[in-house]
């Protein structure tokens, strides 16, 4: 199968870390279809030569052994293109049309790797000059709009030009393996299933937590915060991957309209459970990693006062037969004490205890998505002191290490989703309404802070928040994984 991938902003800083070192995963691997072509389109004035030249660099910062030696670099160079087109100008899309057009390849991939404000000049002038045939394919990165009226605007533009099922939204969380493994582990194996629900689960805890600060990104990261930039795509559509109902196939569409009614049974805000059950919170000066290190208010690019949150826990309830009741809690920040990723499904404790146990042990079912993949099983065992008179039972744990099992040459998020592009597969892209719904549910947030005086509440870097969030878990009777 021939494809041609266009890359819009093919110089920028998603290509060069995600984007390019991905396909060349996938040339590596084998798995890029043959007879490719990638063009690189920006405003940079490069010959195919010099942008194969400048694009060596992309794989400094890339782990040793993802970096390619000089002949694979050479015959993954041979795809590169570039093409200097102003996005903006009409006129400029003519002569990608002409270089597209004459050689009709059977996959056409539009990734869309520049500022959102471009998305929809994108897709309405690849239309004009013809380029949205039955075989092309539209990638769009987050975020897809401000808040919700910007997401249905964006939407309802791309509607006049493409169909559903050409638009591939991105949230790269999706593809991520532990997150195909999640999938796999509820849908393909029949122990769980009796055990997911109301009945036998208090409560679920999904955090991403981040060490770095916003880095070079200050500009950027103050017209957005954590609740846009983190909660309302990837922290969502982990929920809905723990909480969603078994899709009638695997098919894309089984499995979105699963995720949309999650979503959709999300409970809904008013401005007293904002106030109680939602925490935001800003990093001041403090210590990452052994060293000093700067508050946000001071970070490069970030406005004077900002009131932009870096830390977003909050509870909530999936309202349907399953889940009823069982608290939700999603948490994520900068400048956190440690940088991962997991969820955590927290078991009741058996309902007649006849063994001595720690307090509050009870099953724990760990999902780990970073910095390490795989799975943990915390059960409570009897330990190796055997002459007790009464039985005592300790913590273990069962460890299912994916990049050990299945060795650390495994797909990686972009490379995944990038190959399902060219070959058309949704499965692991998000739907319009899906994203619709989630922009629903957090505009009340958004709308309340907008007019609430406190502000975020303060945390020290390398902390794990502000104590509020954990004031907040524990008037459930719960406390955050790392406090177990
Ligand atoms: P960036 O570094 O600013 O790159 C933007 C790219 O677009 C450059 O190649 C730029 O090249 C090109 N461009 C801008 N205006 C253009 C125009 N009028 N005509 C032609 N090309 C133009 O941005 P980025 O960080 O890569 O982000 C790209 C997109 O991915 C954004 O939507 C962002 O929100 C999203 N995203 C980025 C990251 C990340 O880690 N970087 C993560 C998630 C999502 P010239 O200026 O030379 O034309």
């Amino acid at each position: 199968m021939s494809f041609d991938l266009v890359l819009f902003g093919g110089t920028g800083d998603l290509a060069w870390r995600k984007i390019l070192p991905a396909l060349f995963q996938a040339f590596r691997h084998g798995t890029l279809p043959g007879g490719g072509r990638i063009i690189s389109v920006a405003r940079d004035d490069l010959t195919d030569e010099q942008y194969r030249n400048r694009i060596q660099s992309c794989f400094d910062n890339v782990e040793l052994a993802k970096r390619p030696a000089p002949d694979e670099f050479s015959r993954f160079a041979a795809l590169l293109h570039h093409l200097r087109m102003d996005l903006s100008q009409p006129q400029d899309y003519v002569r990608l049309a002409d270089m597209l057009k004459a050689r009709n390849a059977d996959s056409l991939v539009m990734y869309v790797a520049t500022a959102p404000s471009l998305f929809t000049t994108v897709c309405e002038q690849i239309a004009a000059v013809g380029l949205n045939g039955p075989t092309t394919r539209v990638v769009l990165e987050k975020p897809l709009g401000h808040d919700l009226p910007s997401n249905r605007a964006i939407n309802e533009a791309l509607r006049h030009v493409l169909r559903e099922d050409q638009v591939f939204r991105i949230d790269h969380y999706l593809g991520k393996p532990s997150v195909q493994n999640l999938f796999a582990m509820r849908f393909g194996n029949a122990l769980f299933e009796p055990l997911w629900r109301r009945e036998t689960i208090a409560n679920i805890q999904i955090t991403i937590a981040e060490e770095l600060g916003v880095e070079t990104r200050g500009a950027f990261y103050d017209q957005t915060g954590a609740l846009r930039d983190m909660v309302q795509n990837h922290a969502l559509q982990l929920l809905c991957a723990i909480g969603m109902e078994p899709p009638i196939n695997a098919s894309a569409n089984a499995i979105r309209d699963e995720k949309l009614k999650v979503l959709q049974s999300l409970k809904p805000w008013s401005p007293d459970t904002i106030g109680q059950h939602v925490i935001r919170g800003q990093y001041a000066a403090g210590t990452s990693q052994g060293h000093a290190v700067a508050g946000y208010l001071q970070e490069s690019g970030v406005a004077p006062g900002s009131t932009t949150e870096t830390f977003v826990a909050l509870r909530t309830e999936i309202s349907n037969w399953r889940w009823a009741g069982v608290p939700f809690f999603i948490r994520t920040g900068k400048r956190l004490a440690g940088r991962n990723a997991h969820i955590v499904v927290n078991f009741r404790p058996v309902p007649h205890p006849i063994f001595k146990t720690p307090a509050g042990a009870a099953n724990r079912l760990v999902i780990n998505l970073q910095p390490r993949d795989g799975l943990e099983l915390h059960l409570l065992a009897q330990g190796a002191a055997q002459h007790q008179t009464e039985p005592a039972l300790v913590p273990v744990h069962l460890n299912l290490d994916f990049d050990q099992r299945f060795g650390t040459e495994r797909v990686g998020a972009y490379e995944r989703l990038l190959l399902d592009v060219i070959a058309g597969r949704l499965n692991l892209f998000v739907r319009s309404d899906e994203q619709e719904e989630a922009w629903r549910w957090v505009e009340p947030i958004l709308a309340h802070w907008r007019t609430d005086p406190h502000g975020p509440r303060p945390y020290a870097a390398g902390s794990w928040g502000p104590s509020a969030a954990s004031a907040m878990i524990a008037r459930d009777g719960f406390c955050w994984s790392e406090e177990m």
